[in-house]
């Protein structure tokens, strides 16, 4: 390698920024943004604390337990800080996302170390936020909603290479569950324009992106502005996100019960590229506790809707969420959540314990749940979730299916990939195919996974 001429200027050494993402894929996206956001100011990302200049925990609300465990990350970031302190090496900690946005000014009483708390709106005001605090105007709580469109004042994406991503093109929700924090830490509804969507999926097109998944807290209530100004659903996005050449897969989630329109059932049917998997959550089985949650359908309601959607795409996999022990739940209640997930059959499932969380109208009902009781519940309604796997990945040994390989597999020479109804699938497989769509034979299914090979490639 060639010497640098003596006494020539050393490039400065780049700024490095460590990100810690917790809980839900739209945090995921907001953290892709903030690293993008930040490489434009000369941040590169590092997964060593030690050596961060900046570090920001992107935070979950959602129950108790994500909340917390961002204070235990907080305690070793105060490590780290006086650590490199004593380095004379500044770093400036940010928490970001929901915890931010619902707790604001108490985290800087509980974890004086942070510097800068940003809700999940002022994403863009990141750049401009820190060097504040670099000129020393202490800690900045920044948790206002602003005028302002986040997304439009973001610079325009620079993703790195991969073969999926995700697109929020939703935030917000004005559906006010009583056990949720969502409307209060994102606020209300908002849906981006169809023509900036669309231009963001080109570029990730362009840096090889073959599969998509649109997100929003309730994606399926998506009603952006579309061509001559008219509100457009989901299914019009799908369809004009469909045009991108190069673009295969398209996956949308959470979608809520109530806003499943008979367009964008229609679509399951129609667009190729839309895949046959859908996240509608249920959250209990009986009415009396869907009532209370203030989900305005009933069980009834909910399995005949999945009769409307099987009978368009009679393959899809469906998967929900399911809370347990929410106030005042009975045993007879907690049976009929078991009923419903046997009489639908899901590929998937999520379930939590019912966490009571503050300024929510069900942390203080009448009939909290003794926890023992949740644990007990959850346990067996586990179980019934499993065994549901276990049925949706056998019934695919001995078929083919088709794969969109992302990345190297955990064994050499293995890649891994997703099925159309979002299976793991591991298969001997060169390289090459990697963002490449490929037949695979499957020969085994493992609860979490399934393993074949390639067709032609015996
Ligand atoms: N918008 C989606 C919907 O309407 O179903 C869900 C969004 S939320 C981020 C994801 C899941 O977290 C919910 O579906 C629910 O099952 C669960 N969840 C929300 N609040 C909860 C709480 N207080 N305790 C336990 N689980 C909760
Ligand atoms: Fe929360 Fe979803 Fe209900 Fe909105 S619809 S309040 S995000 S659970």
């Amino acid at each position: 390698m060639e010497e640098p001429p003596t006494g020539a200027a050393r490039a400065p050494e780049p700024k490095r920024v460590f990100i810690k993402t917790f809980g839900c894929q739209m945090n995921v996206y907001d953290s892709e943004r903030m690293a993008e956001a930040l490489a434009s100011e000369g941040y590169i990302e590092t997964e060593d604390v030690a050596e961060a200049d900046l570090a920001i925990l992107n935070t979950c609300h959602i129950r108790e337990k994500a909340a917390e465990k961002v204070y235990s990350d907080l305690g070793r970031l105060r490590d780290a800080k006086r650590a490199r302190a004593s380095e004379g090496k500044q770093t400036v900690v940010t928490v970001a996302g929901c915890v931010a946005q619902a707790e604001g000014e108490e985290i800087i009483r509980r974890a004086p170390a942070v510097d800068l708390v940003l809700g999940p709106q002022s994403y863009h005001r990141l750049p401009e936020l820190l060097a504040k605090v670099s000129r020393g105007d202490g800690a900045i709580v920044e948790t206002t909603f602003p005028d302002e469109d986040k997304f439009g004042a973001l610079p325009a994406r620079k993703p790195a290479k991969a073969v999926t991503a995700f697109l929020t093109v939703q935030e917000g929700c004005d559906k006010f569950c009583t056990f949720c924090v969502v409307p209060y830490t994102r606020g209300m509804e908002i849906s981006r324009p169809v023509a900036a969507l669309v231009d963001e999926a080109e570029r990730l097109v362009d840096r090889g992106v073959r599969e998509i998944t649109l997100l929003g807290q309730n994606v399926n209530g998506y009603h952006g502005e579309g061509s001559k100004g008219k509100a457009t659903s989901l299914a019009g996005l799908i369809r004009a996100l469909a045009k991108i050449e190069g673009l295969a897969r398209i996956r949308y989630t959470t979608s809520h019960p109530r806003d499943m329109s008979d367009d964008l059932i229609a679509l399951h049917r129609d667009e190729e590229k839309l895949m046959p998997f859908l996240h509608l959550p249920f959250q209990a089985g009986a009415d009396r506790i869907l009532a209370a949650m203030n989900r305005k359908h009933t069980a009834h309601d909910y399995l005949m809707l999945v009769e409307r959607i099987r009978a368009a795409r009679p393959d899809i996999a469906l998967s929900t969420d399911i809370i347990v022990g929410f106030p005042s739940e009975t045993d007879a209640d907690f049976d009929r959540t078991i009923a419903l997930v046997e009489t639908v059959g899901f590929a998937h499932a999520f379930s939590f314990k019912y966490s009571p969380r503050p300024g929510t109208p069900a942390s203080t009902m009448d009939g909290q749940v003794p926890e023992h009781v949740k644990r007990a519940r959850l346990e067996r309604l586990q179980g019934v979730i499993e065994a549901g796997y276990a049925r949706f990945n056998g019934a695919v040994v001995g078929k083919t299916v088709q794969v969109l390989f992302e990345k190297d597999g955990r064994h050499a020479g293995q890649l891994v990939g997703r099925s159309p109804y979002l299976q793991l699938v591991h298969a001997n497989a060169p390289p090459s195919l990697k963002g490449q769509i490929v037949d695979v034979d499957i020969l085994n299914a493992q609860p979490n996974s399934l393993s074949g090979v390639i067709r032609g490639l015996q």
